[in-house]
């Protein structure tokens, strides 16, 4: 099976959406093998975003990302990156089909809510960003 990197953004965090949106994973066959709360430092945005630090929108992210406590979360399953996007829904909240994650919890887009891995070799990086010290079987 799969494993992805799952974060509950700062805003969804705020209103009191953690609940509803774990059990959105759990309701698409993902079963949820760890998971921390943390309040991110400047350094460890940036160093999670590196990728997008050349984006005219990367101060704004990592302003957002740094804004108040996230849950960050491995989710394991049958293609558990794609479906933990499928349930996310679109990176912009405007496009993001009704019923999924974004469409009901984002506030903009750069507030949407939660991040997913976007590929299984990203997904190994991410989860040893975030859990240095392994996940349990
Ligand atoms: P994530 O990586 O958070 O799962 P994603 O893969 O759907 O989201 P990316 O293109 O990787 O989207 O962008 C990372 C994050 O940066 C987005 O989730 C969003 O919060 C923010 N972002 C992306 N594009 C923009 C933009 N044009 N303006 C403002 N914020 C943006
Ligand atoms: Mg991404």
């Amino acid at each position: 099976v799969e494993r992805t990197l799952s974060i509950i953004k700062p805003n969804a965090v705020a209103k009191n959406a953690v609940g509803a949106i774990l059990a959105r994973f759990e309701e698409a066959g993902l079963r949820i093998v760890a998971a921390r709360m943390l309040h991110l430092t400047r350094e460890q945005a940036s160093a999670f975003y590196a990728v997008h630090q050349e984006r005219p929108f990367f101060g704004e992210l990592v302003d957002f990302m740094t804004s108040g406590p996230v849950m960050v979360q491995v989710l394991e399953g049958e293609n558990a990156v794609a479906a933990n996007r499928e349930v996310m829904g679109a990176t912009d909240p405007a496009k993001a089909a009704p019923g999924t994650i974004r469409a009901d919890f984002a506030d903009s887009l750069t507030e949407n809510a939660v991040h997913g891995s976007d590929a299984p070799e990203t997904a190994a990086v991410e989860i040893g960003f975030f859990f240095p010290e392994g996940v349990c079987e």
